[in-house]
């Protein structure tokens, strides 16, 4: 049985321990020590990394109730050797877990709601409730929390005895009666949990909910704290500068602003709609009608103009409007007519200006990579 120094101190970096086994599997090896400081995947939290001599431990499992540090390098049976943990990832998960415990606590005691989840990757933490909360509600719980991280209370974790594990009320409450280990945050939250906490709130440093949404009937949260909110804040705020200074406003204004941008963008594609209109329909007016077929030649239209202009050209010509856009060898097409069946005609038509596409009886769309000269001379054959 391995002995949890975090139990006892969870701000133990290193150690040192004695190797019990060292079994290989595969391209890894799975080491048992007498003691460790290195957490194993549990509660929602990730295990620890780091180092056993010069071996990186790069996974902690509890496999049949025995602790396996997995590393890249086999160590000695019965050899001393000294533990390092990735401390600074070890200690940002603290602060974020021992937040969560305090926005739990909070949520249970004011609404009774329970967390039905929880995880804490690097960066992101989200939390699950099953209850709905709003905006409101979740700031002024947020208010709470920061309130008792400034407060500084004390955090213990033990394994009561039996007898005074059946007379307390603590959250995720388990079947088991026997190391059972609890986590008291004074004042504010007592529960369940197999994983380190920081020692005092304060070192929780700030919590941020930074996201939430309806989830299976209750609510999903964002969540970070202490170190991991210091940077999402600060990336926040510089994405907030970026677009303040783009739009040279205050960075509170910028929601405002944005809309603002956005609603005048909306008004000018309306008046470039208006004018493309307009440009097509002065092109269609500028030509005369005809009986036979008529060709436009465009050098960088889009397909719905072209499609308008060939509408309005329809209108003038009684055979077939050809309207194309790009250059020769590579154009776009649309071609219309009210008295012939270009379904019908399409093969014929693309075999003659090497172009491939199809459609309705009335309109065809397609490529071509003939020469406009070649284009006009099968059309105004
Ligand atoms: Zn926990």
């Amino acid at each position: 049985m391995t002995e949890k120094l975090y139990d006892r101190d969870s701000h133990l970096k290193e150690f040192t321990a004695r190797v019990l086994s060292c079994a290989n599997e595969g391209d890894r090896w799975a080491v048992a020590l007498d003691r460790t400081a290195f957490f194993t995947e549990g509660g929602g939290q990730a295990a620890d990394t780091g180092s056993l001599n010069s071996a990186r431990v790069l996974d902690v499992q509890e496999v049949s109730g025995e602790i396996l540090h997995y590393t890249d390098s086999p160590l000695k049976e019965g050899e001393t050797v000294t533990g390092l943990l990735d401390w600074e990832q070890r200690f940002r998960r603290m602060q974020n877990h021992s937040g969560e415990h305090l926005l739990s606590g909070l949520v249970y005691a004011r609404y009774g709601y329970r967390n039905v989840g929880f995880h804490l990757g690097d960066g992101d933490v989200t939390v699950d409730f099953d209850g709905e909360l709003d905006r409101t509600q979740l700031e002024e719980l947020e208010t709470a929390v920061n309130r008792a991280i400034s407060e500084n209370v004390p955090v213990t974790c033990w394994y009561p005895p039996k007898e005074e594990l059946n007379t307390l009320d603590y959250r995720s409450k388990l079947e088991l009666t026997e190391n059972v280990r609890l986590v008291k945050f004074e004042g504010y939250d007592l529960c369940a949990c197999c994983a380190p906490h920081v020692s005092r709130t304060g070192e929780i440093g700030s919590m941020h909910i930074l996201d939430h949404m309806r989830h299976r009937g209750g609510v999903r949260l964002h969540m970070l704290c202490g170190l991991d909110a210091m940077e999402d804040a600060r990336a926040r705020y510089l994405a907030t500068a970026t677009i303040s200074g783009l739009l040279s406003v205050p960075q509170l204004e910028t929601p405002k602003a944005v809309k603002r941008v956005l609603s005048e963008l909306e008004d000018l594609k309306q008046a470039l709609a208006e004018s493309r209109r307009q440009i097509i329909q002065m092109k269609a007016d500028a030509v005369t009608a005809t009986e036979g077929n008529l060709c436009f030649f465009e050098r960088d239209m889009d397909m719905l103009s072209l499609r308008e202009l060939v509408n309005a050209g329809m209108a003038k010509c009684g055979g077939i409007c050809a309207a194309f856009t790009g250059s020769d060898g590579d154009w776009k097409y649309i071609i219309g007519s009210r008295s012939m069946d270009l379904r019908s005609m399409a093969k014929e038509i693309n075999t003659a200006i090497g172009g491939r596409g199809g459609g309705r009886p009335e309109m065809i769309q397609g490529s071509s990579t003939a020469s406009r000269r070649q284009i006009e001379a099968y059309f105004c054959k």
